[in-house]
């Protein structure tokens, strides 16, 4: 079906390729000329920019399902097979040119970009599609290396408009933001604050909202404030110019942090006490063209977690989480892209451990929860004091169980893999999408099979999804299409889905809270031969399914079944 050219303009608001006020203008124009959308269209867009997105892929309005925007283009004749096919060529040359960058910003590492490029040669994909595939990037951080600064916070805001699809009722007006902004006070009160009382009533509502994280981003005419809650980030104010740098800068001294530096990033730290619980702030600067940015961590001690049995796992996985940490040697792995809880579901583990009998060291970047009877230090890259040299500490203290926060090189993960197979249980983190690809990403640090193969005991991969608001909860049946876009198995169709509608204490998003979803693989004979004979990522998972993995989706779906999330959810954590 040729898409019309509503859908190829939907999908470029999607790509953020073009701007609402753009298209009315464009609307406007056509009225008057008479010219074709796309002339005018492409007139505001540069050939250039949309060049460069050709090969990304943006979920198409409503249908959810994920097209190339070249293709869109293409099969709506917006541009010609011959522009298609400058721009294929186009996104292998710069191919590696966009490796660079993402190894300067320190989002892979030069091996990682070798063994995508060797990758790369082999499938003839894209680049990022390939660091995608391999786990080493999620969609986030491409699309901000891509200069799409906003596709991904934005993707929420298609959760919102697909839901609101398949809803028929009206759009909800409210939002997190109007919900917030009661909290912080009428926009107009915000005004008559002293800089000093902005950044009190941004702390205190960003904590009674539930936020875990805090963004202040300098625009050009204001300061745009945002809150992440449940995972997803919300514009929740917007800071008019005059008071942003006394807000800064009251933000700074409360850090510890020079107030007169403003071209070097910096880090800082504080306590509050708000409605009677200790909340520890980090935050961080980082100079940008328009300003000073500022996020802010919310650490708040009623958080921390007390043991497996809270994650959010199904029993049977529970089970096999509890043989894994109890062998003496090994090494066990946390997947997952940014944000998924990996590092919390290693902290659950360490609270298994008997750690009378047991000496158990970490070394993390930063601490996030203090373990009681664990040793942990901390990555202090400024002294030079990194996961490895924190690492080869460890080893030399006698320990029984480590964890190192994340294996990001060679050098780390030769040392994590043999300390493993002489007496310590390792517990480490790393980047990939499902826990079979984890032998994938070791080997593209250079770790040798046969060392894999003896050493890795399980695999855990894992994401976080939003729970619906009990609040808010209510029964409702989703469009068949969304259950068969699912793989909703047919004799369950005809159960109970449920979504919450939006209330007060969901700040009207029908989420409240979150829990993880996970594929725990036990690395078993068969896979160790497999592992040691090289054997593909895809006979890895066909072996590890016939072992009795559950697989992601299946975890999730059990969680849309049972009620805790909504078919919505579903369909952002595992097709995004
Ligand atoms: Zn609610």
């Amino acid at each position: 079906m040729k898409p019309d050219d509503k859908g190829v303009v939907e999908v470029l608001k999607h790509a953020r390729l073009i701007t609402e006020q753009q298209l009315q203008r464009a609307y406007q124009a056509q009225e008057e000329s008479g010219e074709s959308l796309k002339d005018i269209l492409f007139r505001e867009v540069s050939w250039e920019s949309v060049k460069k997105f050709l090969n990304y892929e943006i979920p198409t309005p409503f249908s959810g399902e994920k097209r190339a925007l070249g293709a869109v283009l293409r099969e709506a004749e917006w541009i010609s097979q011959e522009q298609f096919d400058e721009a294929e060529r186009e996104a292998h040359r710069t191919g590696e040119e966009l490796g660079q960058r993402m190894v300067a910003r320190k989002l892979i590492s030069q091996q990682q970009l070798q063994t995508a490029l060797a990758q790369q040669k082999e499938t003839g994909l894209p680049l990022w599609r390939t660091l995608i595939n391999l786990g080493y990037v999620d969609t986030h951080q491409l699309s901000q290396v891509l200069g799409l600064a906003t596709v991904a916070q934005d993707r929420d805001v298609t959760g919102a408009e697909e839901h609101q699809a398949f809803d028929s009722r009206k759009p909800r007006k409210t939002g997190p933001a109007a919900a917030a902004q009661s909290i912080l006070g009428k926009p107009e009160l915000i005004k008559n604050m002293s800089g000093v009382d902005v950044v009190e009533a941004i702390i205190d509502s960003a904590v009674k909202s539930r936020a875990t994280d805090i963004h202040l981003d300098p625009q050009e005419d204001h300061m745009r404030v945002r809150y992440r809650i449940d995972g997803m980030l919300y514009d929740v104010l917007q800071l008019s110019l005059d008071i942003v740098p006394e807000a800064i800068s009251r933000f700074k001294v409360l850090g510890g942090m020079d107030i007169t530096q403003h071209r070097h990033s910096q880090d800082g730290h504080f306590v509050r006490m708000v409605d009677n619980s200790e909340i520890d702030l980090r935050l961080a600067t980082a100079p940008t063209v328009l300003g000073e940015k500022l996020v802010l961590r919310i650490l708040s001690e009623k958080n921390v977690l007390t043991g497996i049995a809270q994650l959010g796992m199904e029993p049977h996985q529970i089970d096999l989480m509890e043989q894994l940490i109890a062998k003496p040697y090994g090494m066990v792995l946390s997947t997952g892209p940014v944000g998924s809880g990996k590092t919390t579901t290693l902290y659950a583990l360490l609270n298994e451990v008997n750690i009378l009998t047991k000496n158990v060291m970490t070394i993390e970047d930063p601490v996030e929860y203090q373990c009681r009877g664990v040793n942990q230090m901390q990555v202090d890259s400024a002294s030079g004091f990194g996961f490895i040299e924190g690492l080869r500490a460890m080893l030399r203290q006698d320990p029984n169980i480590i964890m190192v926060g994340e294996i990001r090189d060679e050098e780390t993960a030769m040392t994590a893999v043999k300390a493993s197979m002489t007496g310590v249980l390792v517990l480490s983190t790393l980047h990939t999408n499902d826990a079979p690809s984890a032998t994938g990403s070791l080997i593209g640090l250079n770790v040798p099979r046969f060392l894999i193969s003896s050493a890795l005991i399980g695999v855990v991969a894992q994401r976080l999804v939003r729970k619906v608001c009990p609040g808010c909860k209510e029964e409702y049946t989703p469009p068949p299409s969304l259950l068969e876009q699912l793989s909703v198995p047919e004799e369950h169709r005809a159960k109970k889905f449920y979504r919450g509608t939006g209330c007060e204490k969901c700040l009207n998003t029908g989420y409240f809270g979150r829990t993880g979803v996970y594929e725990v693989m036990r690395v078993d004979e068969e896979l160790k031969e497999a592992i040691l004979h090289g054997e593909s990522q895809m006979e890895l998972k066909r072996l590890a399914l016939k072992g009795g993995m559950q697989t992601l989706a299946t975890s999730t779906l059990h969680k849309v079944l049972d009620g805790t999330t909504s078919a919505e959810e579903y369909l952002r954590v595992i097709f995004t």
